[in-house]
């Protein structure tokens, strides 16, 4: 079968998930990397799409340029990622929607809940794809938390702990370092900082696990370094659709917690719990009984969890592979689309828009929460 022409806007040399995104899109055939706009500057935008093997009538100036000339292509892109600032996804996104392409955007999604609606709308009015890199929910053992969850192996879900919180943001020298004081200025990062740069990862796994939704939130966010605008750490408690407990700490300020992704979720019969840094693993425990490992790979896995596998037990997968896992289930419901078929049910998994659009919803909730002495804000 013909590959899925794919385009990347941003995520040019240097970026910090551009490989990411190049690598994924390439692991399990379903796409063929064939347009670029990966940089700011037009000039450095043409030297790396050429690089990376483009040619190059299609290593574009900017991405108003790629979308004007793909979009009058019979091969053209069929889904264009957006890897680029925070504050310009609602803009290229729309824009790429509105002229007929599928959209995979990097989170979040959008700076205010105004834009991710837009965003929701356009997608329904136009049929268009607007998925969201949440990527950390193609993880095997995600998948696996997802599906034990859904099968009531753990019964009706209690409380879920998630927390992202590592050291990336504890350096107070970082005060005038350019490529960290942005991340703190609401001009430029919108109403919060480390609660949309990791938190809202978390948050998403929350909701991913345990197929719930976020209805209300109390937060308490914290300025370590005092000379911040936005938050550096983010105490939220939070409730969800079917009464679960929730619980995020998100923060950047600690130190030795290298990535500090982690999600744990407690049921009437039993708990589970992940963490990023071991992804090949996930601990399950049965009420009253011993902690077993489960490992990715095992046979005894559900369906999901041996579907975003790869590689046989004991060869560590990674990140790059759990990106891979969205750009699989992307490409398997674009073909369907594109044959008038019906997805299989497993790959319509990736965070899509309506998971784009309530995630700014919730950010929007803590950050009025915190505003308002931590008191309780619905979703
Ligand atoms: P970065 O600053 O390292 O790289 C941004 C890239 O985009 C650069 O190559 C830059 O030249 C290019 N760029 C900027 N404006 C552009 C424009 N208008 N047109 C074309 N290219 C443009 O940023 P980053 O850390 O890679 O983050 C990019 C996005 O990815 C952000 O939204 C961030 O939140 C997100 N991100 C997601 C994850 C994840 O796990 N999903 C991880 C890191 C970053």
């Amino acid at each position: 079968m013909k590959k899925l022409g794919w385009g990347l806007v941003g995520g040019g040399e240097g970026s910090q998930i551009g490989f990411a995104h190049r690598a994924g899109s390439k692991l399990d055939g379903k796409f063929q990397f064939i347009a670029g706009a990966m940089d700011v500057d037009p000039h450095k935008a043409f030297e790396f799409g050429i690089a990376q093997g483009l040619d190059e009538e299609r290593c574009y100036s900017d991405w108003q340029e790629m979308l004007e000339k793909e979009k009058n292509r019979e091969d053209r892109v069929q889904l264009v990622t957006v890897a680029t600032p925070n504050a310009t996804h609602h803009q290229i996104s729309k824009a790429f929607m509105e002229a007929g392409f599928h959209v995979f955007c990097e989170k979040p999604m959008t700076m205010t809940v105004e834009e991710a609606k837009d965003l929701l709308e356009i997608s329904k009015k136009t049929g268009q794809i607007c998925a969201v890199n949440y990527g950390y929910t193609g993880y095997p053992m995600v998948r696996q938390m997802r599906s034990m969850v859904a099968n009531g192996d753990l019964g009706a879900i209690r409380v879920v702990v998630a927390e992202f919180a590592g050291g990336f943001m504890a350096d107070a020298k970082d005060d005038e370092n350019p490529r960290v004081r942005w991340r703190f200025d609401p001009t430029q990062a919108g109403m919060a900082a480390v609660t949309v740069d990791c938190g809202i990862h978390a948050l998403h796994m929350a909701c991913f696990v345990t197929g719930q939704k976020v209805t209300s939130v109390s937060s308490d966010f914290g300025h370590g370094i005092k000379s911040r605008q936005l938050e550096d750490d983010n105490l939220s408690a939070f409730r969800m659709n079917q009464g679960t407990i929730g619980r995020l700490w998100t923060s950047g300020l600690a130190i030795g917690r290298t990535h500090g992704l982690t999600l744990q979720v407690f049921g009437e019969v039993g708990g589970i719990r992940w963490t990023q840094e071991q992804p090949n693993q996930m601990f399950w425990t049965p009420l009253n009984q011993p902690t077993q490992i489960l490992e990715r790979g095992g046979n005894y896995l559900s369906e999901a969890a041996q579907r975003a596998n790869r590689i046989t037990v004991g060869h560590p997968e990674g990140m790059v592979m759990a990106f891979a896992s969205l750009y699989r289930d992307l490409g398997e419901v674009i073909i369907a689309m594109n044959e008038g078929n019906r997805p299989d049910e497993m790959a319509c998994w990736y965070p899509n828009v309506e998971d784009g659009y309530h995630s700014i919803e919730i950010v929007q909730a803590m950050v009025e929460s915190a505003k308002g002495g931590s008191a309780w804000v619905d979703v």
